[in-house]
């Protein structure tokens, strides 16, 4: 089976030969070095300064989206949270099950977030005190525009929170040059890893001004503990020791294949090739800024149809979606180990499955 899917996807034979091996114990000295490698090739492929600091969560994106939230705000904040879709109704969730008040900038399905939007909630003239976003909308396949974002924290003096699960390792996430104060990463979409590891990475402003003085109401996801543990290269409780592993090797064969930027000009080409293609063979795309890490086809009805046949005849996995959307969209996902030669053919079989439809 192909998988043309956004998480998990294709994971490379280097990852699969390492995740076949015997797990080591984790309390040593070359485990934590091992830790400590994976922060600085994580710091340097999203360029973040020394100062900042990773932690990693044994978790998937929506625990680390959870544990961010209730580290860094609490009942005296008020965020906004950018809405366009499934992940940022996400960010809504959270906030509400711990309290966090929060306004919604809502982007309706086939818009696009601009500073319209943006400059009516300045005129609201209500105190924020961080800003939360998914920048690849992964339930949409819309990229936000994460410098107009950026300014309008800086601008408003707002913690910058930013999911880019499903950006990173596709598309430009820049730690300083943007003043992102809380990154989410996870395993399984471009890193192409299991599913299970997340990774935080802080500013030093957040570090100080909130995470240093707080005291969340959690066990587990407590990120003053992590941060203590990870001076030494470890972490509170047991790792994902095998997926830290899988990371070690991939980002060093990231980091040695001239960086995370090689990686995003791939799924950067292979979308704009795909599109082009898609086009000219009658499917529809969005008009709103794409990720690269996905293509978002939109049908007046059939989705469902396409998905099971590309599944029982031809072996292929694309990503459908849920909700509204089920029979309406379908997504393609451009990341891990795939090739142009794999979307020929799936857009020969998407092409026959059209016209017996
Ligand atoms: C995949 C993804 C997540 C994480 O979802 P999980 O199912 O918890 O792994 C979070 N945010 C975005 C934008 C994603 O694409």
């Amino acid at each position: 089976m192909k998988l043309f899917t956004v998480g998990p996807v294709e994971m490379f034979p280097e990852t699969l030969a390492v995740s076949s091996m015997q797990l080591p114990y984790f309390r040593t000295n070359d485990f934590s070095e091992i830790m400590l490698e994976n922060d600085r090739l994580i710091k340097k492929s999203v360029n973040a300064c020394e100062e900042d600091r990773t932690i990693f969560l044994t978790a998937s994106g929506s625990g680390a989206m959870e544990a961010a939230v209730i580290n860094c705000f609490d009942k005296n904040d008020k965020v906004l949270i950018v809405n366009g879709g499934g992940f940022g109704t996400r960010f809504t969730q959270i906030c509400e099950i711990h309290g966090v008040a929060y306004d919604e900038i809502v982007i309706p399905f086939g818009e696009k977030l601009s500073d319209m939007q943006l400059n009516a909630v300045e005129k609201r003239n209500s105190k924020y005190t961080g800003l939360l976003v998914n920048l690849h909308e992964t339930s949409t396949g819309q990229l936000y525009d994460i410098k107009l974002l950026s300014d309008f924290c800086k601008k408003n003096k707002l913690f910058f929170v930013v999911d880019a699960i499903s950006a990173y390792g596709a598309d430009e996430v820049d730690f300083s040059k943007y003043g992102i104060d809380v990154l989410i990463l996870s395993s399984q979409k471009a890193l192409a890893l299991a599913p299970g590891l997340s990774m935080v990475v802080l500013s030093r402003r957040m570090i100080e001004e909130r995470i240093d003085v707080m005291s969340p109401k959690t066990f587990y996801f407590n990120f003053k503990d992590c941060l203590r543990n990870m001076d030494r290269g470890q972490t509170p409780f047991t790792p994902a020791v095998g997926i830290i592993l899988q990371l070690r090797q991939r980002l060093q064969s990231i980091n040695d294949n001239g960086g995370i930027q090689v990686i995003c000009d791939q799924s950067r080409y292979i979308a704009k090739m795909f599109r082009k293609q898609v086009l000219s063979n009658g499917f529809m795309l969005p008009q709103y800024p794409m990720s690269n890490a996905m293509t978002p086809i939109l049908f007046e009805r059939g989705a469902k149809e396409m998905y099971n046949r590309l599944r029982c005849e031809y072996d292929m996995t694309v990503t459908p979606n849920g909700g509204e959307l089920a029979d309406k969209m379908l997504r393609i996902g451009h990341l891990g180990n795939v090739n142009w030669e794999g979307y020929k053919q799936l857009l020969k079989a998407m092409k026959t499955i059209k016209e017996t439809s």
